[in-house]
């Protein structure tokens, strides 16, 4: 993950903290030394703050582990400013295993806040003797459970792709397809993301942030799961790309180059002993050039170890697994024989065409 630290990791797990959080821990010392608060209070808003995103890191975990539970592997987790993201290597397409996914984040924020409530409850701590709110040791434990009972109601609010949205949408999927139950629960979930960013207008520039995160995603995964649905029944060998250039490992980039401005091709296959090596895209020859010399060799801006499909794989499963793993090109194989290369633009085209048919 660029710019981000790592943190350490869990059961395989990493865990990054993205930079821009430090611009939140940068706000908060800045509004609270223009208000006059004194060192002392911020020092405790801060390690609220901290405390708080800590519990989103446990939040995260208990989606990825519950994933892990149905063999599906987390990439990472991120901390950003605006909250917590598990990257699910793909997700679950059973209901009741999206279900269990979407609720298990909330329920740790439940836990969380019980058991902070019980801490606080037995310490004899007296609610009702605070007379103006105030974060100090003597009530940082009964505002983090708050918050963590704040963390759970609002996550579950029914913002698809929040969690409360991604428990509609399993629910919804069990009375119909699941390209109409994403529909329904996106479209709900860009209602209330209008919303979000309207109350913070007024309220909280970070709700701002989460409306606009919310309404993004929920278009890109309505838009994922309509095209992915396009190409159901489909194999990778129907939208296999035969003609394609080829350029050897140890040529000049200017050879690539020549073969760039001369054809339509993003892609190229780079080849070593006759054999496919690798693959070479438009912005690697770009970024190769950046360094001003096109004589070196393809060899240093290839990107080696090519994903490998079968030809008789589904199209759609094909294309999953390309945007899962961020791949642009996949190398086509039948029995150890290359047939050919499958790229997403190609599927893009592919989808086009069959939802043209489709009208
Ligand atoms: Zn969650």
């Amino acid at each position: 993950m660029k710019f981000s630290l790592y943190l350490g990791k869990y059961k395989g797990i990493k865990v990054f903290i993205h930079w821009t959080f430090s611009l939140l821990l940068l706000w908060i010392i800045i509004a609270n030394t223009r208000s006059g608060v004194d060192i002392g209070d911020t020092g405790w808003s801060l390690l609220f703050i901290l405390s708080i995103f800590f519990c989103v890191i446990l939040h995260e975990f208990g989606h990825a582990l519950t994933a892990q539970k149905y063999g599906i592997q987390t990439k990472d987790i991120i901390l950003l400013p605006i909250g917590g993201l598990a990257r699910l290597e793909k997700l679950p397409e059973d209901p009741k295993q999206e279900l269990n996914v979407a609720l298990a984040g909330p329920l740790v924020n439940i836990v969380l806040f019980l058991l902070l409530g019980f801490v606080v409850y037995i310490s004899g701590f007296d609610v009702e003797a605070i007379e103006e709110p105030h974060l100090d040791g003597s009530t940082i434990l009964l505002y983090l459970a708050s918050a963590n009972l704040f963390l759970a109601l609002f996550n579950l609010l029914p913002a698809f792709p929040m969690d409360g949205g991604r428990v509609l949408r399993a629910l919804l999927s069990i009375r119909m397809s699941r390209v109409e139950a994403t529909q329904i629960a996106g479209g709900i979930g860009q209602v209330l993301a209008i919303g979000f960013v309207f109350l913070g207008l007024f309220y909280n520039p970070i709700l701002v942030l989460i409306g606009i995160f919310v309404f993004l995603g929920a278009q890109a995964e309505v838009n994922h799961i309509r095209q992915s649905s396009f190409l159901k029944g489909y194999l990778v060998g129907d939208a296999l790309m035969k003609k394609f250039p080829i350029v050897a490992f140890d040529a000049p980039l200017k050879k690539a180059v020549e073969k760039l401005l001369d054809s339509q091709a993003t892609h190229f296959v780079v080849v070593k002993n006759d054999e496919p090596f690798g693959t070479l895209s438009r912005d690697e020859i770009i970024k190769g050039l950046g360094d001003g010399d096109d004589s070196i060799e393809i060899e240093k801006v290839f990107s080696p170890g090519p994903l490998k499909l079968d030809l008789h794989m589904p199209l759609e499963e094909a294309f999953k697994r390309m945007a899962a793993e961020n791949r642009k090109v996949a190398l086509v194989y039948e029995d150890n024989l290359f047939m050919g290369i499958l790229d997403q633009e190609n599927i893009a085209e592919f989808i086009m065409v069959k939802n043209a048919l489709n009208k």
